[in-house]
């Protein structure tokens, strides 16, 4: 197959060239003189992405789901009771892992293209007067269905009724992308991954940990717990070790990536990133005339759009064309909303021509498959949208 595979689903993401090439590397003695330089600089740059000064970074040798197993095991003791949302597939899986750990999951049941409900979350924190809510679980960002919530209401929330939980957030689609505030949200754990916001090859857990979480987990010293143990962690982490073999390609990449975040600019790379998702909203909403499946503007992802297909569509079909026709990966939609929804990632390293890609290639796929669009329609509005906004674009697209 001629030219580039179009790789358009929220993760993984598109690896830039620079942080590919940083990776090619020889294999190193991990107990060496000189690791600890690169762990210790790869530890410091992620506490800037998390915007935290107080809580402590681990990176897991896993994926995003390796970190909740660690948020849970490390900071709750079996049987605790946590509060959770449900509005998504991954919001879903969150709340499957509680139960399977044996917890006792309070679920906050909403629609799916809703939001965290902050009023629902506060009348739940306010009717447990035993205080028997020792986690307050939240996903940021709800990649099956483009949804944002407002995490710093949720803090609101707890702080209101002065419930003294502690919070864990889902960053994995979110950090490095939409803004996200660890020590100011007071969140107590966050969880992320290496294959999104962070350009990088899935493979990496990143997590940050408060002094509060920290502090559960010495008190919770009864629940099992080893692998992902924190306090293992961190006991090698200090001099800059891991407690087993660490992905040694996987930390120069990390450190490239994050050189890379530092040198464009957090704040750009939000900008950038709502940027570019107006755009392809107007592709969707205007050009297409389709819904997006996030039921308000305050819950647009600026990291994934769902696009919801027309009745009597499979958007299953759309997507498998997509691929084998034009070498372009969409997302699928996951488990309630497959078939209706095809997903469009736009995180990472990506800029307008790669938008325009994906719109154009989802525009064929959709012709194909009979959904009444007009060719071109969603190109032309994204492409309105962005020459008429130009004010809002973070100047960090351009060649020059
Ligand atoms: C991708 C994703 C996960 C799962 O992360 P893995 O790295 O695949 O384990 C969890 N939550 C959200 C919101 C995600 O987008």
């Amino acid at each position: 197959m001629a030219g580039r595979n179009g790789l358009f689903v929220p993760g993984p993401t598109n690896v830039p060239d620079r942080v590919l090439r940083s990776m090619v590397v020889p294999m190193e003695d991990h107990r060496s003189p000189k690791f600890p330089k690169l762990t210790l600089a790869c530890l410091a740059g992620l506490k800037k992405v998390f915007k935290s000064e107080t809580g402590t970074p681990f990176i897991f040798p896993s994926s995003g789901t390796g970190c909740w197993e660690a948020a849970l095991t490390n900071c709750l003791c079996p049987g605790d009771t946590v509060l959770v949302a449900r509005f998504g597939q991954f919001s879903h899986l969150w709340v499957d892992m509680c139960q399977r750990l044996g917890f006792e999951v309070q679920v906050l049941e909403c629609e799916w293209g809703e939001g965290a409900p902050l009023d629902r979350y506060r009348h739940a924190l306010e009717a447990d007067t035993g205080r028997k809510i020792k986690a307050v679980l939240v996903t940021h960002n709800e990649t099956a269905t483009g949804v944002t919530s407002d995490v710093a209401g949720i803090r609101k929330s707890m702080d209101s009724v002065g419930h003294p939980a502690l919070l864990f957030v889902d960053a994995v689609s979110s950090l490095g992308s939409i803004d996200f505030r660890m020590d100011e949200w007071k969140v107590d754990v966050c969880v992320s991954g290496s294959q999104k916001g962070l350009m990088l090859p899935a493979g990496l857990g990143l997590t940050c940990v408060s002094e509060k979480a920290m502090q559960a987990r010495l008190e919770t010293s009864k629940q099992p717990r080893c692998y992902f143990d924190y306090v293992d962690m961190l006991n090698q982490n200090k001099n800059g070790y891991f407690p087993y073999t660490p992905a040694l390609p996987m930390l120069y990449g990390l450190k490239e990536s994050l050189q890379a975040i530092e040198e464009e600019g957090l704040e750009n790379i939000f900008k950038r990133h709502h940027y570019l998702a107006a755009g392809m909203r107007a592709a969707v909403q205007e050009g297409w005339g389709l819904k997006v499946c996030a039921k308000k503007p305050e819950w647009y992802s600026d990291t994934v759009t769902a696009v919801v297909v027309p009745e009597g569509i499979d958007a299953a079909k759309v997507i498998d064309r997509a691929f084998r026709r034009y070498n372009l990966s969409l997302g699928a939609g996951l488990s309630k909303v497959a078939g209706k929804v095809f997903r469009i990632g736009h995180l990472g390293d990506c800029n307008e021509l790669m938008m325009l890609s994906a719109i154009g290639g989802a525009e064929l796929a959709m012709l194909d498959c009979g959904v009444k669009i007009e060719p071109g329609s969603g190109v032309g509005a994204a492409q309105r949208w962005w020459r008429e906004n130009e004010e809002l674009a973070s100047g960090t697209t351009g060649g020059m």
